[in-house]
């Protein structure tokens, strides 16, 4: 045996060995995109599918572009996690199959009023709704109208968190308007509020922490502005290493403020892009000119693009082990 081979044997067995002591960090969270268009990342896609090694699945903002609780790729949904109540991200209308639109012109052609796509599903998957601010009296609300169990609207508020299914789960501030649509609310006052140009209040928006059971720790922003929370709480507190980062502009951060936010202030190992609003690949390839491009080059840390159907795996420091 040569030196070399020594060398390399030891090193073997030195990862083996801190392999059983630390089982849960070889373990990987699953990510999966629900997007518009299979292989895409396209102009609504928002909804991201969770899976924590111990089997709990997450669905994060479902939006429009999954088609209902009978969408295929939903499978066993036990958490669903809504950053604020704007019908992109909580579902006013859906798809009527998965990549029944175009990856410029989602398919919004199943109105969801006045439950919500998310609701939808979570009734019919009997999933926990884990929100924060003042959102679960209203999930709560709409449960209960539906035949469904008011108790599976969790409330997660800032500096609190909740464990379900073994994953851990905190809001974080995201710097955003929660209007309710009167939609949403219908009736006398659901009209008077329309004319007036109105909407509910359900206190401020949010974004997720969640803690994965192999110790993933990961960062998603919700449609948010730069916060001073981002480096303060984000990172100092809960040293985020995995972000999902919005970065769609006018309505959030656009590219350049989001990859200051991941540069400067989350400083995480990796990030996801997210809510471009924009044909984000063409060919599953990164579009010239996109605000996607704009963010991935300007990012130091490497950049995964959501392609729909295509999962991602994370290991406990942020690191895409596959299908990155
Ligand atoms: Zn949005």
């Amino acid at each position: 045996m040569t030196i070399d081979n020594r060398r390399n044997r030891s090193k073997l067995l030195v990862a083996l060995a801190a392999l059983l002591a630390f089982p849960a960090m070889a373990q990987t969270v699953k990510v999966t995109p629900l997007g518009g268009v299979d292989g895409e990342f396209c102009l609504l896609d928002r909804a991201l599918l969770f899976e924590d090694p111990n089997g709990t699945r997450i669905l994060y903002d479902p939006g429009v572009t999954v088609a209902g609780p009978d969408d295929p790729r939903l499978g066993k949904i036990d958490i669903i996690l809504i950053s604020h109540m704007h019908g992109d991200h909580l579902g006013g209308a859906r798809a009527k199959a998965p990549g029944s639109g175009a990856c410029d012109k989602p398919d919004t052609s199943v109105s969801a009023m006045p439950n919500s796509n998310a609701v939808d599903i979570a009734l019919a998957k009997n999933a926990k709704i884990v929100t924060g601010s003042e959102m679960p009296p209203f999930f709560a609300a709409k449960l209960k109208a539906n035949g469904g169990n008011p108790a599976n609207a969790l409330l997660a508020r800032f500096g609190g968190s909740v464990l379900v299914g073994g994953v851990r789960i905190a809001t974080v501030n995201a710097l955003h308007s929660n209007g309710v649509d009167p939609d949403y609310i219908g009736g006398e006052l659901g009209q008077a509020m329309k004319q007036a140009g109105i909407a509910g209040d359900v206190g401020l928006a949010t974004g997720y922490i969640i803690t994965f059971s192999n110790g993933l720790v990961a960062y998603l922003s919700g449609d948010t502005g730069i916060t001073a929370d981002q480096d303060l709480v984000v990172r100092g507190h809960y040293n985020a290493k995995l972000a999902v980062m919005n970065m769609g502009d006018g309505f959030s951060t656009g590219p350049v403020e989001a990859a200051y936010v991941i540069n400067d202030l989350v400083k995480p190992a990796s990030v996801i892009a997210s809510h471009a609003n924009e044909v984000g690949t063409v060919n599953g390839i990164v579009r010239p000119g996109s605000k996607t491009e704009t963010f991935q080059k300007a990012v130091k840390v490497p950049v995964y693009i959501p392609r729909s159907g295509r999962t991602m795996q994370f290991d406990a420091a942020g690191k895409c082990t596959a299908g990155c």
